[in-house]
């Protein structure tokens, strides 16, 4: 398996997991443009993503979503909660009581079926839709501009929430995608409902485990025999304290629904982590509030408090750049 960070922090997320067989995108964080940029650095080839998984309905998860899900013609897997939050973040004009929402979702399936019927569906457009997408890239315009063709019916064009498919998952619930078997998980985040995930192939374990305000026994259970293990280690904090935020955003950041701190990253690392992971990325730290050799150090000194933990490698995940690819 294979995971690979194309970008980690407030500005954007998104990290490809892979198995010999299955590919999928964790969160679209970053304008389509961007994303298929960055997946070009790293040798994926986006036209090979199976699904795009959505951890919660926050602006640096799901910027690029709607864009890259219509050109690629690929199912996006949200709770239904999540799906919903996104759907309200891009309509903000329109009020939807649940039952209004129970028939947008009948109208979405039958806008897709109906497309099937008439052979326009996303699926027969794919790599004339990448090759677009990559000729945009080329050219320097972007791919998430909304008077570029999609491929996609004329609903999709007039909406800007219409996805080619979705599917909905639990947090707790098993499913499966291809050959990777997906166990997500709940996260106490100030989101719709947000989850961390864990996926499985061929004997191997990686997990994700982004924007969380602190480690509940449900997480630390979940996050047990992984190999490689992309973990929150948001933010120092002193920096944060003394840092450019306002209050209210401070208050929220460190609020038990906020993100991790350096320190409570490395409380977990030396008190509740089993040591399995070849390598922990440290991921979500905060550009203002935080420094990657700051957040390394931490989690190291946990380590070395540890030696069962000395086998482990960190790594950090970027903002600005993808990093190399991990494969075990
Ligand atoms: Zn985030
Ligand atoms: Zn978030």
């Amino acid at each position: 398996m294979q995971m690979t960070v194309l970008a980690s922090g407030s500005k954007g997320n998104s990290t490809v997991i892979s198995s010999s067989k299955t590919r999928v995108l964790v969160d679209a964080g970053l304008s389509c443009r961007e994303l298929v940029r960055r997946m070009a650095m790293v040798g994926e080839d986006p036209s090979k993503l199976d699904a795009i998984l959505i951890t919660h309905e926050h602006q640096d998860h799901v910027t690029g979503l709607g864009v890259l899900a219509r050109k690629l013609g690929i199912p996006v897997y949200f709770t239904e909660p999540t799906h919903r939050a996104w759907v309200r973040m891009m309509k903000p004009r329109t009020t939807m009581s649940y039952a209004q929402w129970l028939i947008h979702v009948q109208q979405e399936k039958e806008a897709r079926a109906r497309a099937v019927a008439e052979g326009s569906a996303p699926e027969q457009g794919i790599c004339d839709s990448m090759s677009a997408a990559v000729e945009a890239d080329r050219t320097g315009t972007t791919c998430g501009e909304p008077d570029e063709p999609e491929t996609s019916t004329s609903k999709a064009k007039a909406d800007p929430a219409f996805l080619p498919a979705v599917e909905y998952f639990h947090s707790g619930r098993q499913f499966c995608i291809g050959d990777i078997e997906v166990t997500p998980f709940t996260i106490p985040h100030d989101a719709a409902d947000p989850c961390g995930f864990v996926f499985s192939s061929e004997g191997v374990r990686m997990a994700v485990a982004t924007d969380l305000g602190y480690m509940p026994p449900n997480v630390k259970a979940a996050l047990k025999r992984i190999d490689v293990l992309l973990l929150e280690s948001n933010h120092d904090l002193e920096m944060l304290k003394d840092g450019p935020y306002p209050w209210s955003v401070k208050q929220r950041v460190l609020s038990r629904v906020g993100h991790l701190s350096n320190l409570a990253t490395a409380e977990f690392l030396e008190r509740d982590y089993d040591g399995s992971a070849a390598y922990v990325v440290l991921g979500h730290l905060s550009e203002s509030n935080n420094a990657p050799e700051l957040a390394r150090m931490t989690a190291e000194q946990a380590m070395m408090n540890h030696p069962t933990l000395l086998g482990n490698r960190i790594v950090l995940a970027e903002q600005a750049a993808p990093i190399n690819p991990i494969c075990i």
